[in-house]
């Protein structure tokens, strides 16, 4: 017989419940301080590392866990519903960058850099600018040939990671007259002359995330970190971000189990006309809609996922996962905002920092106009 979607096998259990257990002591009490200072506190990423979720996928010779990409998502699901914003360092790390060297890199690159970020080593995905967001393939920043490197230079914009990151993912230019086909990917280290990091955005959600502007100027790099081939980097960006967008399917989907939670917890605590709200069938029926909201999102987030690892196509599933969860966790934070009436229009709630939090699923990775743009394509051929 066939499992259903949700049921998990022993490994993928025991992994969840290890993630979850991390995100309720280590990310739920810090993450409203996180949000309103806008960074992480010093300690936690080391405490990423340590619980083994900065290299799920990576083979355990290099000291990873040699896990699916399916733990990926369960990872970032567990520990959006704590803290959306550690979700997302996760999902850069793993199913972008990882994800991007595991498929493309020579394997000498390959090992040297999912070495050091399986250790310690936070990584980034550098691709949009200031003049391609959508319109990736517009991309402006260059690599010139010179000798056994290439010099880089451009901006990059809306960068996660970046002011923890030590390794960067770079997409640039390196022949320019041949349009998208030039583009090329590279690992570049922090610490290359020539290359900084610039402005960090401040955002509405994910705030203990950053956003940072990276400025290159010449940044020499050597040919041994191009990754894969030379005009390769639009394949590896494509592919990477088809994948990578179940990953914020994944995030959604626990930024709006965490809301859910909240509003059981709030409507079964709080009192008027002598009742507590939840005994109201109204409140009862808001909690119903977001409970099978979130299941669908949620089904829709692992049949995806389920897909890839069984090597199937998944690019409509993919889209359309990622599509409906960030409408989900819109609609749940919402509800949840409201159920708590005044409080959740506070700090003092948790659920104002969800609802901020999901906004940025219609946005990152793909807005949803360019998902649905995707599945409409996939639909009319057929
Ligand atoms: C917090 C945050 C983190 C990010 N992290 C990263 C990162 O790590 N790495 C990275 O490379 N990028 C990152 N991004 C960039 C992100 O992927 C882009 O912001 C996103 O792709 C949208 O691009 P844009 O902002 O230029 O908007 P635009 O492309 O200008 O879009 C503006 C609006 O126009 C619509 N639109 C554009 N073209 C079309 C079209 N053809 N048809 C219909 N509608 C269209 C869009 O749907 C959108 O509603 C991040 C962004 C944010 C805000």
């Amino acid at each position: 017989m066939t499992a259903p979607l949700t049921a998990l096998a022993e490994e993928e259990q025991i992994f969840r419940a290890t993630v979850r257990e991390f995100a309720d002591r280590e990310l739920t009490p810090r993450a409203q301080k996180q949000d309103t200072q806008g960074h992480y506190d010093k300690d936690l990423v080391p405490k990423l590392f340590e619980l083994g979720v900065m290299a799920i996928e990576t083979p355990q010779e290099w000291g990873g866990g040699g896990g699916s990409f399916f733990l990926s998502v369960l990872a970032i699901e567990e520990l959006s519903r704590a803290d959306a914003a550690v979700g997302v360092l996760v999902d850069a790390q793993n199913t972008l960058v990882a994800n991007a060297l595991l498929r493309f890199a020579a394997p000498e690159l390959r090992q040297r850099t999912l070495t050091r970020m399986a250790k310690d080593t936070v990584a980034s995905y550098a691709l949009s600018e200031a003049g391609s967001g959508s319109d990736a393939f517009a991309l402006k920043t260059v690599a010139v040939e010179d000798g056994d490197s290439y010099r880089l230079t451009g901006q990059k914009m809306w960068i996660t990671n970046a002011a923890e990151a030590g390794v960067f993912l770079v997409m640039a230019n390196a022949n320019p007259s041949a349009g998208y086909r030039g583009i090329t990917s590279f690992i570049v280290d922090r610490d290359t002359k020539g290359f900084t990091i610039g402005k960090k955005e401040d955002k509405l959600g994910i705030r203990a995330s950053s956003t940072c502007e990276l400025v290159f100027d010449g940044a020499r790099v050597p040919k041994s970190s191009v990754v894969g081939k030379i005009g390769q980097g639009y394949k590896i960006a494509i592919e990477t971000l088809n994948e990578g967008r179940i990953a914020i399917g994944a995030q959604m989907v626990g930024i709006a189990q965490g809301a859910l939670e909240d509003s059981l917890r709030y409507t079964a605590q709080r009192k008027q006309f002598g009742k507590t709200i939840g005994s109201f069938q109204a409140v009862q029926f808001q909690l119903a809609q977001m409970a099978t909201d979130l299941e669908a999102a949620r089904l829709m987030v692992y049949n995806a996922a389920r897909l890839k690892d069984a090597g199937a196509p998944f690019l409509k599933e993919a889209a359309m996962a990622k599509l409906f969860a960030s409408q989900v966790a819109e609609r749940v934070t919402s509800a949840a905002v409201e159920l708590y009436g005044g409080l959740g229009y506070t700090r003092e709630s948790p659920v104002e920092k969800r609802w901020r939090d999901a906004k940025i699923g219609k946005i990152y990775e793909g807005t949803s106009n360019m998902q649905l743009q995707t599945i409409a394509k996939q639909i009319q051929r057929g």
